[in-house]
């Protein structure tokens, strides 16, 4: 049996399995997906990256700038100014270098999809697809709304939870041939919220053209987020290229992303919710906020409060 079986290996569930690890703890990760860092992800394209989960990241607290800090002098991230002169963190050679670094060493198990978790005597059986494995304790860090999936819509957790709000949304990768554009500013009602060019950030490779990734706003995302995702990039590229003031026969590339659960809008309020027993708990940036650095809270919060109890 394992300590610590935590299911998902995004930043909240990396941040938690590795302050267990770093104290000694028999820690497993699971993850459906076949790449490390859920929404902080890169997708490639020939020569091309993408960074159509978080662009960047900042950190407000000590210790979370640590870790960006720790992470740079591996050369997992480096420093990046916007267009509007912002200084951020991002990861090299893509943003997934972050969750990547942050993993290395741990024990993660990717194309692994739990379809419950469920109470076995005084431990835990987590179901997946094609194994099961038994643990002490579980740590859950899906999106609040996916929980309900693993546990049962009844579990007393649920009710705790309810009142998180997550919002969806739409990401489009697009590259653009010959000189390289400037984004103009967004005119009222714009469905683009942010417009960034990826091939502008440090580490990345040079091509021929430049690689673009446009966000679309809220109220954009809900209006057609059930369509193919063709649909939506064909869409977006056209505003896209209103933005760029080039003509869409320039598009080489255009592909869409729906991110059905995408930002916190509405947060749970605490780093954690736990079952009394603390053999059971749900953690994830909708606990404390919309932000990487959230989800870093969120796990580490949960590790803290196992390592205060017997394993
Ligand atoms: C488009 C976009 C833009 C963003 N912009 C920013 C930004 O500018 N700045 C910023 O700080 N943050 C930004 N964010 C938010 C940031 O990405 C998140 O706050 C953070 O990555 C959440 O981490 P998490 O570990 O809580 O959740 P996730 O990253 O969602 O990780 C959950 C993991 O659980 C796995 N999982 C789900 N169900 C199962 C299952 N049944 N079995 C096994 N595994 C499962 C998933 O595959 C996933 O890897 C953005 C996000 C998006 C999508």
């Amino acid at each position: 049996m394992t300590d610590i079986i935590i299911i998902g290996a995004g930043i909240a569930g990396l941040a938690c399995a590795r302050r267990l690890n770093d104290a000694g703890r028999n820690v497993i990760v699971v993850d459906k997906g076949r790449g490390i860092g859920g929404r902080v992800a890169t997708r490639r394209a020939g020569d091309m990256r993408f960074d159509h989960g978080a662009p960047h990241v900042s950190a407000t607290g000590g210790e979370f700038a640590n870790v960006l800090c720790r992470l740079g002098d591996y050369k997992h991230a480096a420093s990046w100014v916007d267009t509007a002169g912002e200084t951020w963190s991002v990861g090299t050679p893509g943003m997934s270098a972050i969750p990547k670094g942050m993993a290395a060493g741990l024990d993660v198990r990717l194309g692994t999809s739990v379809h419950a978790v469920v109470l076995n005597g005084s431990g835990w059986d987590v179901q997946c697809d094609e194994q099961k494995f038994a643990a002490d304790r579980v740590v859950i860090t899906v999106p609040a709304p996916q929980a309900a999936g693993l546990l049962g819509p009844q579990h007393p957790l649920m009710a705790e939870i309810a009142g998180v709000e997550m919002s969806p949304g739409l990401t489009l990768m697009a590259a653009i041939s010959g000189n390289v554009p400037t984004a103009r500013p967004g005119k009222a009602h714009d469905p683009l919220s942010s417009i960034i060019q990826d091939c502008s950030k440090p580490g990345r490779p040079d091509i021929d053209g430049s690689a673009w990734v446009a966000q679309a706003g809220l109220a954009f995302s809900h209006a057609h987020l059930e369509e193919d995702r063709p649909d939506v990039a064909a869409r977006m590229v056209l505003f896209l290229c209103d933005r760029l003031g080039v003509t869409p026969d320039r598009v080489t590339h255009a592909v869409a992303h729906r991110w059905r659960y995408s930002r916190v809008a509405n947060p749970l309020g605490q780093p954690f919710a736990r079952m009394p027993d603390a053999t059971l708990y749900l953690g994830g940036d909708w606990c404390v906020g919309p932000l990487i650095e959230d989800a870093w809270t969120s796990g580490t919060a949960i590790a803290d409060d196992l390592l205060t109890r017997t394993l």
